[in-house]
C-alpha cells in the first residue's frame, strides 16, 4: 500500500498572522474534498531569508506559495520565469514551484479585475477613474482599471515621486495629495489603494459630498471591509466595493493551481471571512 501525501501549499509575509489567506483555502479545500494543508509562514524582510525559505519548501514537497508583504519583489527575483502582468507590475503575489523551475505570477490584478468587472454594468461609464496611494497594490489596480476600459486615469500619493513613477509606467495623469477633494467631483471611479482606514491606521481623510453622482467607490483594504470612507460613500448612495471582493478574487488562481479543485467566491466565504475578522475585533 503506498502513502498518498497531502498537498501542501502557504502564504509568505512579515507579518502573516492576520493573512486571511489560510481560511480561504481551508474553506475551498474542505468544500472540495481535498487532503491538503495551506500554511502561513513568517519570513523576515530580508530577501536572502526568503530565497532559503524558498528552496526549503521545494525540498519538503510544497507545490506553491502565496507571497505578500515585503517579498512580492522577492519572489520576482527569485523566480526563474515569470507572466507578463507580473513583469509590468515588477512584483509577484504567487510562485508555484514546477519540475522546470520556478514560475512567477500576480492574481493581484485579475482579482481586482473581477470585483470591478462584477460591479460595472453595460452601461457604466467608463471615462475617468481616480487611484489614491501609489504602493504596491496601486500598480495591480492601475492594470485592472485599465483593462476595463477606463481611459483617464488619474493618481494621487502622499509622497509625490511614487505618483509619479506609477504615473509613467501606466500612463496616467499625476494630481497632488492635497488636491484630492477637488479631483473627486470628474471620476466615475474611486478606489482607495493606501493603507488608510485599516484597522490601527487613521481613515482616509476625503470629502464625500465632492463624489460624482452614481460613481462606484472601492477600498482595497479589508480589515475592517467598511472602512471609514466607503461607509461615507454608501451613505450617500454609491455603489460600492469592499476589499474582501479582491482578496477572494486574487486567492482562486492559487487554489486551482496548488490544490486542483474549484475555488468559487460565494457569499457563504464572505461571510466566513467577515466573522473571523469579527472575533479579532477588524469588522
Ligand atoms: P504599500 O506598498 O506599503 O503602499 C502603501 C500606500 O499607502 C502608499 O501609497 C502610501 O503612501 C500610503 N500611505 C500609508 N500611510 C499613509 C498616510 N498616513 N497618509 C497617506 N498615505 C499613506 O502597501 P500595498 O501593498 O500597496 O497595500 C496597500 C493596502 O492595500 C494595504 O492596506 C493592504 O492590506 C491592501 N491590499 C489589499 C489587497 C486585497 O486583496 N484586498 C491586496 C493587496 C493590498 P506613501 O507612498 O506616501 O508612503
Amino acid at each position: 500500500m503506498t502513502e498518498k501525501t497531502p498537498k501542501l501549499a502557504g502564504v509568505v509575509g512579515w507579518p502573516v498572522g492576520q493573512s486571511l489567506s489560510p481560511l480561504i483555502h481551508t474553506i475551498w479545500a474542505s468544500r472540495a474534498g481535498i487532503d491538503g494543508y495551506y500554511i502561513p509562514l513568517a519570513v523576515p524582510p530580508a530577501y536572502d531569508e526568503f530565497a532559503r525559505v524558498m528552496t526549503a519548501l521545494q525540498t519538503i514537497g510544497f507545490s506553491g506559495v502565496n507571497v505578500t508583504i515585503p517579498h512580492k519583489e522577492h519572489a520576482l527575483r527569485y523566480a526563474d520565469a515569470a507572466s507578463e502582468i507580473a513583469q509590468k507590475i515588477g512584483a509577484a503575489n504567487m510562485l508555484t514551484f514546477g519540475k522546470k523551475g520556478v514560475y512567477a505570477d500576480n492574481s493581484d490584478a485579475a482579482g481586482f479585475e473581477k470585483s470591478l468587472r462584477d460591479r460595472l454594468g453595460a452601461s457604466s461609464e467608463r471615462k475617468s477613474a481616480f487611484i489614491l496611494g501609489a504602493g504596491g497594490a496601486a500598480r495591480a489596480v492601475a492594470v485592472a482599471i485599465r483593462n476595463c476600459g477606463f481611459a483617464d486615469i488619474v493618481v494621487a500619493n502622499r509622497t509625490r515621486d511614487k505618483a509619479e513613477t506609477i504615473a509613467a509606467d501606466f500612463a496616467m495623469e499625476v494630481a497632488d495629495w492635497e488636491e484630492r477633494n477637488e479631483r473627486l467631483s470628474a471620476a466615475s471611479f474611486v478606489v482607495n489603494t493606501t493603507s488608510l482606514g485599516m484597522s490601527g491606521q487613521p481613515p482616509l481623510e476625503l470629502d464625500s459630498k465632492k463624489l460624482r453622482p452614481g460613481a462606484i467607490v472601492a477600498d482595497i483594504v479589508y480589515s475592517p471591509p467598511e472602512t471609514p470612507f466607503l461607509k461615507a460613500a454608501q451613505v450617500r448612495g454609491h455603489p460600492v466595493i469592499n476589499g474582501l471582493d479582491m482578496l477572494m478574487h486574487q486567492a482562486a488562481p492559487g487554489f486551482r493551481q496548488w490544490f486542483g479543485g474549484a475555488a468559487v467566491v460565494d457569499e457563504a466565504l464572505r461571510a466566513a471571512l467577515v466573522t473571523a475578522l469579527k472575533r479579532r475585533g477588524s469588522a
